[in-house]
C-alpha cells in the first residue's frame, strides 16, 4: 500500500477472481466459462469489422447491440443497456441505487465487495439450511436487493412465482435479478421488467455466449431505471465497449440456432454428470446453470480440491462457513467432465486404502 491510497480504502478487501492456471493438459472447470468457443458468426463479425475504423472511438450507445438485445427480447432500446462485462453494470447498480443493498449470504462474491467500494449499507441475509435463498426473507425490504437467479455458487433457483412476489412486495424498491446463468434452464425475469418499473435484470455474454474474454454485460429494465443506469456509465466510462465488443456481442445474440445447441449440450452433459457425482456418493445440489454444487462425506471441500489440482483439474472451493465442505464445478466438455469422473474415483479409492 502506497502512502497516498485514500483512507477509506485501505481496508477494503477486494474480489478475488478465480485463478487462470497455466499447466499441462488442465481441465479448466473453476470459472464457469463455456466450454465451446463463441458462435463462427461472432468471429466473421470480428474479422470483417472494419479495423480501419479502430483509430475512432465506438459508438458510446452500442446502438447494433443493443438493438439485437431489444430484437432477442421483444423490448423497446429505451430498455436495455450495456456494459463492460455484467461486472460493470452491477457496479452501475451501485453507484445509482446503492443507498442500502440486500443480497444473499452466499452468492456471488462481487456483491459485497462493490458495497465497499460505493460504500453502501449492506445486509447479507443467510440461506436456510440447504443452501437455498429463503423468498419470505426478501418480502418487503427497505433497500434495493440483489438476487443471483440461478445463485452462485449453488445453482439453485427461485420460482418465477417467488420472484415476482419479492418485487411485488418492494414495489418502492428495486429488485435486480441477476441472470448471469439463467441461459442454462431458468426462466427469465426479463418480461416482468415490462410489467413492474421496480426490477432490473442484468445477464452477461460471458457464459451462455461463450464471450467471456470479450467483456459484454446487459441490464434490461423500465426506461426510467435504464436512464439511471445510463446516467452512471455516461459519468465514469462512455465508451465502455468497444468496436469488436459490440460487433461480436450483437452477432452472438443473432446467432439463435447455434446458441440453443450449445446451451443445450452444456444442460445434457450437467445431467450424467450430476447422476454420476450422485453414483460416486456425492450431494449434488440441483443445479440450473452451468455448474454443480456438491460435496461428499469421504473427503473433505478443500482436500478433494486439493487433490483435484495435483491432477490438473482446477475446481473452486472456498474455505468459509457454511459451505467450506463444497466444491463448484464448471460444466466442460463430456470428455473434461470423464476425466473428472476417472480422477475422482482415484482419490475416493486412495483414501479409502
Ligand atoms: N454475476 C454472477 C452471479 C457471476 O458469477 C458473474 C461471473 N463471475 C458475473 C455476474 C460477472 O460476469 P461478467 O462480468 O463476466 O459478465
Amino acid at each position: 500500500m502506497s502512502r497516498f491510497l485514500r483512507e477509506k480504502y485501505m481496508d477494503m478487501e477486494p474480489y478475488t477472481p478465480g485463478e487462470q492456471p497455466q499447466m499441462k493438459d488442465l481441465v479448466k472447470l473453476n470459472t464457469n466459462e463455456n466450454p465451446y468457443p463463441p458462435s463462427p458468426k461472432v468471429i466473421n463479425a470480428i474479422l470483417e469489422g472494419n479495423t480501419g475504423d479502430l483509430l475512432r472511438y465506438p459508438d458510446p450507445e452500442a446502438k447494433e447491440l443493443v438493438e439485437a438485445v431489444a430484437e432477442y427480447y421483444g423490448v423497446p432500446e429505451k430498455c436495455v443497456a450495456v456494459g463492460n462485462g455484467s461486472d460493470e453494470i452491477l457496479a452501475f447498480v451501485y453507484m445509482a441505487f446503492g443507498e442500502k443493498v440486500y443480497f444473499p449470504s452466499i452468492s456471488y462474491g462481487f456483491y459485497p465487495v462493490f458495497a465497499e467500494t460505493f460504500m453502501c449499507d449492506f445486509k447479507a441475509i443467510p440461506l436456510d439450511e440447504g443452501l437455498a435463498i429463503r423468498p419470505d426473507d426478501y418480502i418487503g425490504l427497505d433497500g434495493t436487493i440483489i438476487l443471483a437467479n440461478p445463485n452462485a455458487p449453488t445453482g439453485m433457483t427461485l420460482t418465477p412465482g417467488e420472484i415476482e412476489d419479492i418485487i411485488k412486495t418492494n414495489a418502492d424498491h428495486l429488485v435486480v435479478i441477476d441472470e448471469a446463468y439463467a441461459d442454462f434452464g431458468t426462466q427469465t425475469s426479463v418480461p416482468l421488467t415490462q410489467i413492474y418499473d421496480n426490477v432490473l435484470v442484468v445477464q452477461t455474454l460471458s457464459k451462455s455466449r461463450s464471450l467471456a474474454g470479450m467483456r459484454i454485460g446487459i441490464a434490461i429494465g423500465s426506461e426510467e431505471v435504464i436512464e439511471d443506469i445510463n446516467k452512471m456509465k455516461f459519468s465514469f466510462n462512455p465508451y465502455n465497449l468497444d468496436r469488436l465488443a459490440i460487433k461480436a456481442g450483437a452477432a452472438a445474440i443473432r446467432d439463435d440456432e447455434y446458441f440453443q445447441e450449445t446451451r443445450a449440450k452444456v444442460m445434457e452433459t450437467r445431467e450424467w454428470f450430476s447422476e454420476k457425482m450422485r453414483d460416486l456418493g456425492f450431494t449434488v445440489l440441483p443445479s440450473k446453470s452451468n455448474f454443480v454444487f456438491c460435496r461428499s462425506d469421504k473427503i473433505s471441500g478443500q482436500e478433494y480440491f486439493d487433490e483435484l489440482r495435483k491432477r490438473a483439474v482446477v475446481v473452486r472451493h472456498w474455505e468459509k462457513d457454511p459451505i467450506r465442505d463444497y466444491v463448484r464445478i464448471t460444466i466442460g466438455r463430456d470428455e473434461d467432465m470423464e476425466r473428472l469422473i476417472e480422477v475422482t474415483e482415484e482419490i475416493l479409492c486412495e483414501k479409502a486404502k
